[in-house]
């Protein structure tokens, strides 16, 4: 596809131009061409079965690979969306199709009352599952209300098991603390949690194979990342840097081969495996090495309200005048089609913002 947009820098262009113009034929053909007759694919609305929303962008840790120490410049409380605005965009994506909704940030659980959010989103018919992504620094307080408010399960980042460096990495971060709230979580049915841990050649290489032996004494899954450039990373990419392939091998140099395993609904893009006879699990999120924009179903929701195609590339639509101050459902079901269009071949190898502000 010839996208004008990807030639351009999607950080200096005007907001408008990030959106292509879509010809009014081009917009019918795809609601009025038979389901049957219509090659399903990522940039295909029905094809998108999860919608990750950002619900703020502020964190109570700063990690090097995401976001600057200080001089950070958060958004203020009328810029983000309101929990009634999140709710109508969350109808409208269910009434396209969507089902799984991935609550996420900056650090989600510092949004006041989060729970309210998670009760509309579970009242709304339709919704199948509803997750949360954490640093797990609060999460000892919050796991039961967010269970009884209708959250399924939850995924906490932790990148290193030394407590010392964990601080140093997260630069606020208490890893007891973190250890605490995956308990929480997994005490109140919330489990078996998933633990994302970003791999860093200088911060945690020697790290991975004990990370990939925590899933032989339970049933979490852990999810290898790859070091993804995005904006504002304190981070060298050219020396962290750590593909797939070569953390897959330095897992199975102590582990032996590894055995694919069954995915579910909540590891998204992650290649799934199992130490054979442990119970837990092994991801790995090769965004990088080996992107796999071509089976993409998931958009995402800013906290200020924009749906971005891409987590890399720059195709975005501003939807906060649509449910601002009124909801016009025509136009935010429009714009759902409109920003599945904009789904790259394949995304750039960086980021024009940071994974908090996207909402990772
Ligand atoms: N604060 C929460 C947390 O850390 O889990 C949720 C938001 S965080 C942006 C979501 C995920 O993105 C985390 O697992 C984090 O490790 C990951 N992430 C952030 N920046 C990244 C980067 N530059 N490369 C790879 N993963 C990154
Ligand atoms: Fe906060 Fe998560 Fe970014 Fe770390 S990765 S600074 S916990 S938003």
């Amino acid at each position: 596809m010839n996208d004008p947009q990807r030639n351009s820098d999607p950080i200096s262009a005007p907001r408008e131009l990030a959106l292509p113009l879509l010809h009014s034929a081009e917009r019918l053909s795809a609601e009025s061409t038979p389901l049957a007759e219509q090659a399903l694919g990522p940039r295909d609305i029905r094809f998108v079965d999860t919608l990750r929303i950002s619900v703020t962008d502020r964190c109570n840790f700063r990690c090097l690979y995401c976001m600057p120490d200080e001089e950070l410049d958060w958004l203020s409380r009328d810029e983000l969306l309101r929990y009634e605005e999140i709710v109508a965009i969350a109808r409208t994506a269910i009434s396209l199709g969507v089902r799984d909704f991935k609550i996420t940030g900056g650090e989600p659980l510092l949004r006041r009352d989060l729970e309210s959010l998670v009760r509309e989103l579970r009242a709304l018919e339709g919704t199948r599952e509803i997750s949360l992504t954490s640093n797990g620094m609060i999460l000892d307080r919050f796991a039961d209300p967010l269970a009884k408010a209708g959250v399924d399960r939850v995924t906490v980042s932790l990148d290193t098991l030394d407590p010392a460096k964990f601080r140093a990495i997260t630069r606020r971060g208490d890893l007891e603390q973190v250890w605490e709230g995956i308990r929480a979580a997994e005490s109140v049915g919330l489990g078996p949690v998933k633990i994302n841990v970003v791999a860093m050649r200088t911060q945690n290489l020697e790290e991975l194979a004990e990370f990939a032996a925590l899933t032989r004494e339970s049933e979490r899954t852990v999810r290898f990342i790859e070091f993804m450039p995005l904006a504002d990373s304190q981070l060298d990419e050219r020396q962290e840097f750590v593909p797939y392939t070569e953390i897959r091998t330095l897992i199975e140099r102590v582990h032996g081969p590894l055995e694919p395993a069954q995915r579910d609904t909540g590891n998204g893009p992650a290649n799934v495996f199992r130490i054979p006879g442990a119970p837990g699990r092994i991801g790995f999120i090769h965004a990088m090495s080996q992107p796999f924009c071509a089976t993409c179903n998931r958009l995402r929701l800013t906290a200020e309200g924009q749906l971005r195609s891409c987590l890399f590339d720059g195709g975005e639509v501003e939807l906060k005048p649509l449910v601002r101050p009124h909801v016009d459902s025509a136009a935010l079901r429009q714009a759902f089609v409109d920003c599945v269009r904009l789904k790259p071949d394949q995304h750039r190898h960086y980021g024009t913002r940071q994974m908090s502000q996207i909402g990772g």
